[in-house]
C-alpha cells in the first residue's frame, strides 16, 4: 500500500455482537503506533455512518441476516481495496445463524420467527404477534456468511480474534508482507 499518505480503514458490525470490535481495541497501546500509519473511515469507532472516500482496507464484523446487512456488505465492497472478514460470524455466520437450523416445514423464516415470539417455552408475548414494524430491515430466509454474499479477499479467525492476529495482519497488509497464518492461529477461541 502506498506510504505517502494514510491508509484509510473502514469497519462494521452486521449480524455480529461487537466482540470484534471489541477485540480491534485489545490492540491497545499498539493502537496508538498504528494511528500514526492509518485514518478511520466509516466506523462504529469513530461514529461515522457514510464513506468519505475510498478505503484501502474495509474490515467486517458479521453476517448478513437481514437486507440491510447485504446492502451495507455490497456498499464495503464497493469502497475498500481490501475487504477482510473479521471473526466466525463474517466468515461462517457464528452465533446468529444457529437460526439455520430452525426448520419445521417448507418456511423456516416463519418456523423461526414462531420459535423465537409464539411458541418458545421461554417466551411471554401477551400480544401474541411477530413485530412486523415497517421499519424494520426484512429478515432474509436464513444467515449468510459475508463470502456468499460478496468477494472476501481476507478471513482473520476467531470468536473473537485476538487483538495480537489482528494487529499483525494489518501490519503485514499495510507492508505489503501478508503470506497467510499460522496453523495455529486458526482456531475459535
Ligand atoms: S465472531 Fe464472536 S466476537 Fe465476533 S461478532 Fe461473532 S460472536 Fe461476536
Amino acid at each position: 500500500m502506498s506510504t505517502d499518505r494514510k491508509a484509510r480503514i473502514a469497519t462494521v458490525s452486521l449480524a455480529g455482537c461487537f466482540g470484534c470490535h471489541m477485540a480491534i481495541l485489545d490492540m491497545d497501546e499498539r493502537l496508538i503506533d498504528l494511528m500514526a500509519r492509518v485514518e478511520f473511515d466509516r466506523s462504529p469507532l469513530n461514529d461515522l455512518k457514510r464513506f468519505t472516500g475510498r478505503c484501502d482496507i474495509g474490515i467486517v464484523e458479521g453476517g448478513c441476516c437481514n437486507e440491510e446487512n447485504v446492502h451495507t456488505l455490497q456498499e464495503f465492497r464497493r469502497n475498500c481495496d481490501v475487504l477482510v472478514a473479521l471473526g466466525q460470524c463474517a466468515i461462517m455466520g457464528g452465533l446468529p445463524a444457529m437460526r439455520n437450523a430452525i426448520m419445521h416445514s417448507d418456511d423456516p423464516l416463519r418456523d423461526c420467527l414462531d420459535e423465537a415470539y409464539l411458541s418458545s417455552p421461554y417466551t411471554r408475548n401477551l400480544t401474541n404477534t411477530v413485530p412486523n414494524d415497517p421499519v424494520l430491515p426484512l429478515l432474509l430466509d436464513r444467515v449468510y456468511p459475508c463470502s456468499e454474499v460478496v468477494e472476501i479477499d481476507l478471513q482473520i479467525p476467531g470468536c473473537a480474534p485476538s487483538g495480537d492476529i489482528i494487529h499483525d495482519t494489518l501490519i503485514a497488509l499495510l507492508d505489503g508482507k501478508f503470506r497467510g497464518f499460522e496453523r495455529t492461529e486458526l482456531r475459535f477461541d
